[in-house]
């Protein structure tokens, strides 16, 4: 009987950290509330941004600040007129330009949003900036770092993580967010996203950077461009998001559907 009760609460725990991702609908675990996301990357955020060298070039730093405006606009419209203004107060848009030569730029939950130099002298347009910051902002509308910390806090702890008193819990998201976000290691980005993320946060980034008013058309040229190994040696931004063929082909199959449809 006890343990019929335990699975009835344990199932409706699970049922109550149940998220659906905004425009794909995909249901998906999210253990750590939305304010314990939000402070413990905003402490890696600071940590990196105060240490990072800005760059000293005004006009593509205005260029990140132009593009990334328009993407984090496009995501509060999107939000607001689909049920989901609760969700606006989570994003607090920061659109930064670091002194860095790697190819490579991501969007922390939160909406910080940092760029390096290095993608800058491979990037020719604006649509192209926002292919990127599209897929970016995409992994912090989506939740994908949520997410992440939910399934290694279940692979790391259990389910007994449910039990654990609230100061024990948080104890483990500061330990997970140092692992997850990881700023300043590995590549100087957060860990790579899971496949699944990644494909979706594809998605999803075309649908914004249209909403937003670009043309997510250049995003198949974008990415061969990448692939192509004509941007220099491997870009780091390659190492966390392999433009291979399906990556192009998947894209491509979604671009009909998305210019029809937003
Ligand atoms: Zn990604």
């Amino acid at each position: 009987m006890i343990k019929i009760l335990l699975l009835i609460i344990l199932l409706a725990f699970f049922l109550s950290s149940c998220g659906v991702v905004p425009l794909t609908g995909r249901r998906q675990i999210l253990l750590v509330s939305d304010q314990e996301v939000l402070s413990s990357s905003l402490t890696q955020y600071k940590d990196y941004i105060k240490a990072a060298p800005k760059s000293s070039s005004a006009a593509w730093s205005a260029m990140v600040t132009r593009v990334g405006k328009n993407m984090a606009a496009a995501t509060t419209r999107y939000l607001r007129q689909n049920g989901l203004s609760g969700e606006i107060k989570n994003f607090s848009w920061e659109f930064n330009l670091v002194k860095d030569d790697q190819v490579n730029a991501f969007c922390m939950p939160g909406g910080k949003i940092v760029v390096y130099e290095g993608l800058m002298k491979i990037i020719s347009s604006d649509d192209e900036l926002a292919v990127v910051l599209g897929h970016e902002v995409a992994h912090a509308v989506a939740k994908h770092s949520n997410e992440r910390m939910s399934q290694q806090m279940l692979t790391q702890y259990g389910a007994q993580i449910l039990n654990h008193s609230l100061s024990e819990k948080n104890i483990a998201v500061q330990k997970l967010a140092g692992i997850v976000y990881g700023v300043g290691t590995q590549v100087g980005v957060m860990l790579p996203f899971s496949r699944k993320h990644e494909s979706e946060a594809d998605y999803m980034g075309l649908i914004l950077m249209k909403m937003a008013g670009y043309n997510p058309d250049v995003a198949v040229a974008f990415w061969q461009k990448m692939a192509s190994g004509s941007t220099g040696a491997a870009p780091a931004l390659l190492s966390t998001h392999p433009s291979d063929a399906q990556r192009i082909r998947d894209i491509r199959k979604a671009l009909p559907e998305i210019k029809a449809k937003y």
